[in-house]
């Protein structure tokens, strides 16, 4: 593939080079952009960025394509130097967990996270465990696009093992940080949803070890994702969402393909937006600790923000995304990290989005509180917030926001740019930001009444359809 051929995304200093890596590591669609030379260059230059620093470890998910790709990277790796620990398949956060735990030089996920069927992609993970930062990302690009690979010798060829421990290691970190012995003298019911993705392999087994009785949907791992697609949203779980009813669980409890993220179902079946869960999470934090830090992106509804400082603690809001969120809350030493999505860090465990962990902490909550969810949701201020997508061109992306920004700039009381544009207005706001992953734009509106935010919403998704015309017919005008 040329340089030309690659993505393009807005964000990151140089908005002009071409970039390999979305918001999480590189995601692409097989065959088309992942072949089998292009992921064989990526491990060389993961082999050239490292040389001979350490070793790495390296999972993947269940996607069709994900083994062929991980014995790809393997081989390249091998053949340049590195030594290669195999883990096999599992979520991502448990990948990061390990990294740490043994001390690895860069951890790599063969996953396309939540994406459909026909994407891949890998997922890079610092010493610390965290993302690696968008200057190793930069380095790597260069490597790739410029083809300057430090080639291995006969004599320095690394050494392959594999490690069967690592979901093991992982699962007792989760278990050590939760109330096992509340948790199992309830003996919850609780329904799981790992969407045929990698919770498949941790989560049935984690919840049984905390002291649930636990029953399971889509727990038949299958690239297919024949289950429901993996994005865990309200719409794909309606089958979490009667399963809860029909089994007289206490939550019912969902994860995207990769597992950093999770979603819940309270007992009567009804989803919880990522905000509600997050505002749930840091009001039972900031009780337990009386008080600290809480992160959250610029894309998190008002209500996480009002709840942390009803209950005396102190928010922190960064640009989407999780690198951003865990270095944030390892400069602040914060309790909890959250965004929208679902992604919840637990920092006595790790400071990485982690599905899993967050469903222990859903139950413990539960169990502590001897309340059912909906009536804990139900004490919490009520916002409205609602996002939307729409396509737009890679291509597209700067100049719409751009555009976007001016006219905002006119109308709006504020404006913040951290992370697109998020427009404040006396009572809601209104966020534009394209993806950095899929060629799409995200708006989000939030409101104190229903009516309002759909106001909000209408306004966004008009603006960004006026501006994506504009910046068609003036391409069409101008060759
Ligand atoms: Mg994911």
């Amino acid at each position: 593939m040329s340089a030309a051929q690659m993505p393009r995304t807005v964000e990151g200093p140089t908005p002009n080079a071409p970039r390999l890596f979305g918001t999480d590591g590189i995601r692409q669609v097989v065959g088309r952009e992942i072949t089998p030379v292009f992921v064989a260059e990526v491990g060389s230059a993961i082999a050239t960025y490292l040389r001979g620093s350490g070793d790495v470890l390296l999972a993947r998910d269940f996607r069709t394509s994900s083994e062929a790709m991980a014995r790809v990277l393997t081989g390249a790796l091998l053949m340049d130097g590195i030594h290669v620990r195999e883990m096999g398949v599992m979520p991502t956060p448990c990948l990061q967990f390990n990294v740490r735990a043994l001390g690895a030089a860069m951890g790599l996920t063969v996953t396309a996270s939540h994406n459909p069927t026909e994407f891949n992609g890998i997922k890079f993970t610092d010493p610390g465990g965290t993302e690696i930062p968008r200057t190793s990302e930069e380095i790597l690009e260069r490597t790739i696009f410029q083809r300057e690979f430090v080639r291995g010798t006969w004599d320095h060829i690394g050494e392959l093992r594999t490690d069967a421990d690592g979901v093991d290691r992982y699962t007792r970190s989760i278990l050590g940080h939760s109330d096992t012995a509340a948790i199992r003298a309830a003996a919850p019911v609780v329904v799981l949803d790992p969407g045929n993705g990698t919770s498949a392999v941790t989560s049935p087994n984690l919840l049984r070890e905390l002291g649930c009785r636990v029953i399971t949907l889509n727990a038949n791992p299958d690239g297919h994702f024949p289950g429901r697609p993996s994005e865990p949203n309200e719409e794909n779980l309606w089958a979490l969402r009667k399963a809860v009813v029909e089994f007289g669980a206490v939550v019912g409890i969902a994860h995207d393909g990769d597992a950093d993220r999770a979603s819940f179902v309270d007992e009567h079946g009804t989803y919880l937006a990522g905000d509600v869960t997050m505002a749930l999470f840091a009001k039972h934090r900031l009780r337990e600790r009386a008080a600290g830090v809480v992160v959250t992106s610029v894309t998190s509804s008002t209500l996480v923000e009002d709840v942390v400082r009803s209950e005396g603690g102190e928010i922190e809001i960064t640009r989407s995304g999780s690198l951003p969120v865990a270095l944030r809350m390892l400069e602040r030493r914060a309790i909890f990290g959250g965004e929208e999505n679902g992604g919840y860090y637990w920092p006595e465990h790790q400071v990485a989005r982690d599905g899993p962990m967050s469903s222990a902490k859903m139950v413990e909550l539960l169990v502590h509180s001897g309340r059912p969810l909906s009536e804990l949701v139900q004490e919490l201020p009520r916002y409205h917030l609602s996002k939307t997508k729409l396509p737009v061109a890679d291509s597209r992306k700067a100049p719409l926001l751009a555009r976007v920004h001016t006219q905002l700039e006119r109308e709006a009381e504020r404006l913040v740019t951290i992370d697109g544009q998020k427009a404040y207005y006396s009572d809601g706001w209104l966020l534009v930001r394209p993806s950095g992953t899929e060629p799409i734009c995200r708006v989000y509106a939030e409101g104190r009444t229903a009516a309002r935010a759909k106001e909000l919403m209408d306004h966004g998704v008009e603006l960004v359809r006026r501006e994506v015309d504009w910046l068609e017919e003036t391409a069409g005008r101008t060759p």
